[in-house]
């Protein structure tokens, strides 16, 4: 699916790059982190693959948040800059909240700027951050229908869990929002025709806390001692009650480096509006 949409994006910026729009991408990464270092490459492989123009800026472990701040405010006012990215964590000298304010909303194409955060409240958004408009387009495009259902979400981040909770929401499913302080947690799994678990914890949800048939969906990337990759999901035990499952690695991984692409080309579309 992943694949399918970058081959129409690719076709899409070509049409762009046509009409004399040229989409663009800076991503900052700033230490060096392993898991934040593979995804940076795997979301420039991307952009080259889509024929979307990329910068990437490698900063050192003790930028301060004021360099930081004014690498933001120069690719801010760049023309051939519509997106900008800073992958996350930021090292403890620099407060994330402050990086985030500072990307001007319409290139902000991981939709993590408040403003953006409460268009999605809203419902009406130009940008959706990529892991839930990821998720939502596996589901639709497996032709599940939400509305109705009863959706828990295990995670309450800002990144996935509440911004899935709006989505799914919006498409008329009945949200429950699990975390850390939830009781009885597996009462609630157990209720849901649709799981989305971003927990960050190895096999946390397992087959017996899922109700038959349902559709789960496991966003957790943990590496385990042998580096294997595995989700949140005990996928064995879990894929044996589900009606459909994601796996980890592939699922929703690939599915959020493609929405970052579409996010890219729609910044690109009102970044051009907005010079004329
Ligand atoms: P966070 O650490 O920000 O959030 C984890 C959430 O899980 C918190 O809300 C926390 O609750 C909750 N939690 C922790 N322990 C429990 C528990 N025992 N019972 C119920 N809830 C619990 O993680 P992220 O949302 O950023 O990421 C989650 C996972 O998804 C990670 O593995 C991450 O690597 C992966 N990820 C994958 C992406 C992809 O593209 N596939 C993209 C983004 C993330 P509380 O709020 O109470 O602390």
């Amino acid at each position: 699916m992943s694949k399918r949409i970058k081959d129409e994006l690719k076709k899409e910026a070509e049409k762009l790059k046509n009409s004399g729009i040229v989409p663009g991408l800076a991503v900052i990464i700033v230490g060096d982190d392993p898991a934040s270092r593979v995804y940076v490459n795997n979301k420039k492989k991307a952009c080259a693959e889509v024929g979307i123009y990329s910068e990437e800026y490698a900063l050192a472990e003790d930028t301060s948040e004021d360099e930081l701040l004014a690498l933001i405010d120069r690719l801010n006012c760049r023309k051939e800059i519509s997106g900008i990215l800073v992958q996350l964590p930021l090292p403890k000298q620099i407060n994330e909240e402050n990086v985030i304010g500072r990307i001007d909303p319409k290139k902000d194409v991981d939709a993590f700027h408040p403003v953006n955060v409460g268009k999605i409240m809203v419902g009406n958004y130009d940008f959706v951050p990529c892991t839930p408009a990821g998720i939502m387009e596996l589901i639709k495009e497996s032709g599940i229908d939400i509305s109705g259902k009863e959706c828990v979400i295990v995670g309450r981040s800002n990144i996935v869990g509440k911004p899935m909770s709006m989505l799914l929401l919006h498409s008329n499913g009945t949200v429950t929002i699990c975390h850390s302080k939830t009781r009885n947690l597996a009462e609630k799994t157990k209720r849901a025709d649709i799981i989305v678990a971003a927990v960050g914890k190895p096999n946390f949800i397992t087959g017996d806390m899922i109700k038959e048939e349902a559709v789960v969906i496991d966003v957790g990337i943990n590496r385990m001692a042998d580096k294997k990759l595995v989700g949140d999901v005990e996928f064995e035990t879990a894929e044996k009650v589900a009606s459909a499952i994601t796996p980890v690695p592939g699922g929703v991984g690939p599915m959020t480096i493609a929405m970052l692409m579409k996010n890219t080309l729609k910044a690109a579309v009102i970044n051009n509006k907005e010079d004329k």
